[in-house]
């Protein structure tokens, strides 16, 4: 596979969704609370993808976690997984009743360009984006920081 920022597949080597709500339902308190992803809230308001040290991941929106370490806005990441609906790890998404929740990604040609521009980058330190940064912006970034041109030939 070509290189890529990474996912949970190598961040927590789950490589479906079926795995990810395994892997979810061995670390919850209440495993048998832990709803099927097949049980999506589709008109929920989505988790937003962004990266964040060369991984993508998305923060819970949940505003009503019961969880005494988080009380209100949830706000916990997890790592994306590719095709995969959002389960929070620590909320387990209690304000849709357990159900999954969508993932908005950026468009698959603003997700190319992000990725080509953070690998381009040779610290994972340094890799992120957030939705409200224009794409174009991170190849302007690497051309002040690392003297590469802004428009590279492919
Ligand atoms: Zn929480
Ligand atoms: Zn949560």
């Amino acid at each position: 596979m070509a290189e890529h920022l990474r996912t949970a597949r190598e961040e927590r080597k789950v490589g479906s969704v079926d795995e990810l709500y395994r892997w979810l339902r061995t670390r919850a308190p209440q495993p048998r609370t832990v709803r099927p992803p097949s049980e999506m809230a589709s008109d929920a308001p989505p988790a937003l993808a962004y990266v964040n040290h060369g991984r993508w991941v998305a923060d819970c929106p949940n505003r009503t976690c019961p969880q005494p370490s988080c009380p209100g806005y949830c706000n916990a990441a997890m790592d994306l997984l590719n095709g995969a609906p959002y389960l929070c790890g620590c909320c387990y998404n209690s304000d849709l009743g357990g159900r999954w929740r969508p993932v908005q990604w950026p468009t698959d040609a603003d997700r190319q360009e992000i990725e080509r521009a953070l690998l381009a980058r040779p610290s994972t330190a340094t890799r992120h984006w957030r939705p409200e940064q224009p794409v174009r912006d991170l190849a302007e970034e690497n051309a002040r920081h690392l003297g590469k041109p802004a428009q590279e030939a492919e």
